[in-house]
């Protein structure tokens, strides 16, 4: 006899929307958190708390959502995914809103229209910017919503192995202090928030020093759930690539400058260079390209946004909490010189490298052809980026940058009921995933991003309705 019916591995938004749904609908739910802490550490607790789809208003036609997901992705996000999110994103900002959610308007973009309330992200640095805030409030909401619809929440319960009885699931080896138990149930949810805290995964992944990225998040993301799933046979997709953006580089060990101020728009108005003063990404794609191009160089920290006074008093001081002045006064560098040349000596790569590198740039802008350098310079309006700037007025400037890896958009891979898929395509029975676990629906070769909360939330409520019609869940 099954002790439950659903077994949930994580309670970030993703587990515990799923599991609050399951439980109101009748299901035995248990939620296993491996963080012991009344506040443990979840990138759903330290988000900036804004539900869009690829950067659109998520209350937007579905045509335009899926338009932009297409756009965002360059195709990458299947139909049947982009389906799903464009359809069922508004009903589930409501569910949420029914479930303890409070969302206003928290800036100009229209993407920002559902942001929880009270906002976060109202002062710069980790500290201040999430206690109290929507976000914290909502995952302490649910927990007790779960509790009172009789399902179980347990910290300090860290799952490490699935079993599998006849090919489908039976039960979860959960590690409890020193002790492995082993709980029962029907079926289990993997939303356990992806691997950007396991420095071996991201190494083997995306980055070749992982020490030199910022960790821009919780950082309890260990791949444990893409670990277990490919034990049983899951098909795992598209690990190369990270939701994050573009930080400086003080911010690796100073959490006093993440997650925000972000230098996406200032990179992409200037230029990227690497330690030779030569481009290697598209800054034109945005921050989150630009940051999972920055985390693949041999050296990540040796990249550096170049720029001139009229960016950074312009540009620096434009979107939610800029770099102008607040990383400064935090204590990052800002190199400063009347000529390249001499602004290149201070960053110790060849001169004659960077000046060419500008000059073609400023070229390009004046002739209209930015897309024909290489790599060229595309502007997409759906992305948090700025058209290229000319670098023409002294003195110049640069900032050293390191890549910030919120969470990783690869993993998992599951259909569009969020049952995960083996290497053949088959579904294995009873097992199900969600949110930033999964994989294949972010990513690809333009890293594309399309809304970790809204990823969350509408596949987490998704997988607690595949449950409820597999296990033929009844209210009680
Ligand atoms: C600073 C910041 C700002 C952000 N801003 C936005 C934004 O404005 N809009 C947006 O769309 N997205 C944003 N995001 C991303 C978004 O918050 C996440 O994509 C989303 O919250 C992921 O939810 P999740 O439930 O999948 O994972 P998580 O919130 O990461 O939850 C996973 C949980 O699983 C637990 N866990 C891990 N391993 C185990 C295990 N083996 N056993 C048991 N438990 C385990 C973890 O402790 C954690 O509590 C932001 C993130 C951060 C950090």
């Amino acid at each position: 006899m099954n002790t439950y019916d659903l077994l949930v591995i994580g309670g970030g938004l993703s587990g515990l929307c799923a599991a609050v749904h399951a439980a109101e609908s009748g299901a035995r739910v248990a939620v296993f958190e491996a963080g012991e802490a009344a506040k443990y550490p979840a990138n759903s607790r330290y988000t900036g708390g804004v539900f869009h789809l690829a950067f659109q208003d998520i209350h937007a036609s579905p045509a335009q959502l899926r338009e932009a997901i297409e756009a965002a992705t360059g195709g990458y996000c299947p139909e049947g995914m982009a389906d799903v999110l464009a359809d069922q994103g508004a009903s589930a900002i409501a569910w949420l809103s029914e479930h303890g959610a409070v969302f206003g308007k928290g800036g100009d973009f229209p993407f920002m229209s559902s942001m929880l309330m009270p906002f976060s992200l109202r002062e710069p640095g980790f500290q201040n910017h999430w206690p109290d805030k929507g976000a914290d409030r909502l995952l302490d909401s649910l927990e007790q919503q779960l509790l009172s619809f009789g399902g179980a929440f347990l910290r300090g319960h860290r799952a490490k192995r699935l079993l599998l009885e006849g090919g489908e699931f039976g039960g979860l080896q959960v590690q409890v202090g020193e002790a492995l138990k082993t709980f029962s149930g029907r079926a289990v949810l993997i939303a356990d928030g992806g691997f950007q805290g396991n420095a071996e995964l991201v190494r083997r992944y995306i980055s070749p020093r992982p020490q030199d990225l910022c960790v821009r998040g919780a950082g309890t993301g260990m791949g444990d759930g893409m670990l277990m799933a490919e034990a049983i046979g899951a098909r795992l997709v598209g690990l190369d690539k990270f939701y994050g953006h573009v930080q400086c580089a003080e911010a690796v060990n100073e959490p006093s400058l993440w997650p925000y101020p972000i230098l996406d728009v200032v990179a992409s108005a200037g230029i990227v260079v690497n330690a030779e003063g030569r481009r290697f990404c598209e800054e034109g794609l945005g921050g989150v390209a630009m940051a999972n191009a920055i985390a693949a160089l041999d050296q990540p920290l040796s990249s550096v946004v170049v720029m001139d006074t009229k960016i950074w008093e312009q540009v620096g001081r434009e979107y939610l909490l800029p770099p102008n002045p607040t990383l400064l006064e935090r204590g990052a560098r800002l190199y400063s010189a009347p000529t390249l040349e001499a602004l290149a000596a201070q960053l110790q790569m060849p001169g004659t490298n960077l000046v060419q590198t500008v000059h073609d740039c400023n070229l390009a802008v004046d002739q209209g052809r930015a897309d024909q350098l290489q790599p060229p310079r595309r502007h997409s309006s759906t992305l948090l980026g700025s058209a290229m700037h000319k670098i023409d007025q002294a003195p110049y400037l640069a900032l050293r940058l390191s890549a910030g890896i919120t969470y990783t958009m690869g993993g998992i891979a599951i259909d569009e009921q969020c049952r995960v898929l083996n290497t053949e395509g088959q579904t294995i029975a009873g097992v199900y995933a969600a949110g930033a676990a999964t994989g294949g629906i972010e990513g690809g070769p333009r890293s594309g991003y399309v809304g970790g909360l809204a990823k969350a939330l509408v596949f987490g409520l998704r997988a607690a309705q595949s449950v409820i019609d597999a296990c033929a869940i009844k209210p009680v």
